[in-house]
Parts: structure tokens; sequence; C-alpha cells
């Protein structure tokens, strides 16, 4: 190995310190000082790769809370769409067609009775006089769990 000279000043008390360090480990001032110098720049090397490793754990906290907050919000957004699921197996009223029960996914998604298939947009959109099957109740209960539904699509876009 190369070496080369460094002249340095250093206050008595590093001096004697340095000396006891070398008397301690029966070496040469020389390779006292070589040394300790090493351990010094190691040091700092490594007071470097510390900070590198807090900042990255640092990055990662914050991405792990992001993705926590995503994660709770899903899970809101999932037990509205499951609420509305349940809701639309609900019976809304019955088929004008036959009376038997019709529920919120006959009446919007098939759009038939699963009775006796009859179309049921009659009870959609009802000519004037005719009487309703539908139970209000039951529909208001559903549309107020569509409009939960509704508003999560809708803030879902402002994102
Ligand atoms: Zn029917």
């Amino acid at each position: 190995m190369s070496s080369e000279t460094i002249y340095a000043r250093v206050p008595t008390a590093m001096k004697e310190a340095i000396d006891t360090y070398a008397t301690e480990r029966g070496t040469k001032l020389t390779s006292a000082v070589v040394d300790l110098l090493g351990r010094g720049l190691e040091a700092v090397a490594d007071e470097k790769s510390i900070n590198d490793l807090l900042a990255n754990l640092a990055r990662t906290t914050a991405e792990k809370a992001d993705v926590e907050a995503e994660l709770v919000t899903a899970r809101a957004q999932l037990a509205t769409l499951s609420t509305f699921a349940d809701r639309a197996g609900q019976r809304v009223g019955t088929c004008p067609s036959c009376s038997k029960p019709i529920t919120g996914a006959d009446l919007f998604a098939v759009t038939r009775c699963p009775a006796c298939k009859q179309p049921l947009t009659e009870l959609l959109a009802p000519k004037a006089g005719a009487v309703s099957t539908l139970d209000q109740r039951e529909m208001l209960l559903l549309v107020g769990a569509l409009g939960a539904v509704l508003a999560i699509a809708y803030l879902s876009t402002k994102k």
C-alpha cells in the first residue's frame, strides 16, 4: 500500500489520547493515528448511509400511510356497495301480472318478473290511474342505498 505524509497540529489532549491508544495496543503512534483515522472515516460513511436509510424509512412510512388511507376508503366503499347489493335483493313489491314478489334487482337490473317473465317496466313508469304494486317504503330504502352508491361514484370522479 502506497502512503503519504500528513503534518497536522492536534490539541494536546488529543495527542495524549492517541499516545494512550497506541500504548494500550502496543503499536507505534503512526499506526494508531492511521487506525483511528480509518475508523473515523468509516463512521462518517456509515453516518451517511444511516441517514439515507432513515430518509428511505420516512418515505416508505409516508407511502404506507397513504396506502392504508386508500384501503380504509376502499373498505368503506365496498361496505356501501354491499349494503346496496343486499337492499337490491329485498322484496320491493309484487308482479302486476302474477302477484309473486319481486326484488329491486328484478325491477331495475333484470326488468322482468322472475316467476312469469313479464316485463316490469310498467311499474317504473305507470300509466295514469294504474295501481302500483310496489312497496313505497322498500322502494325508498332501495333509492336511499342507491344514492349512497351514486355519491361514491360521484366523489371518485373528483379525485
Ligand atoms: Zn310475474
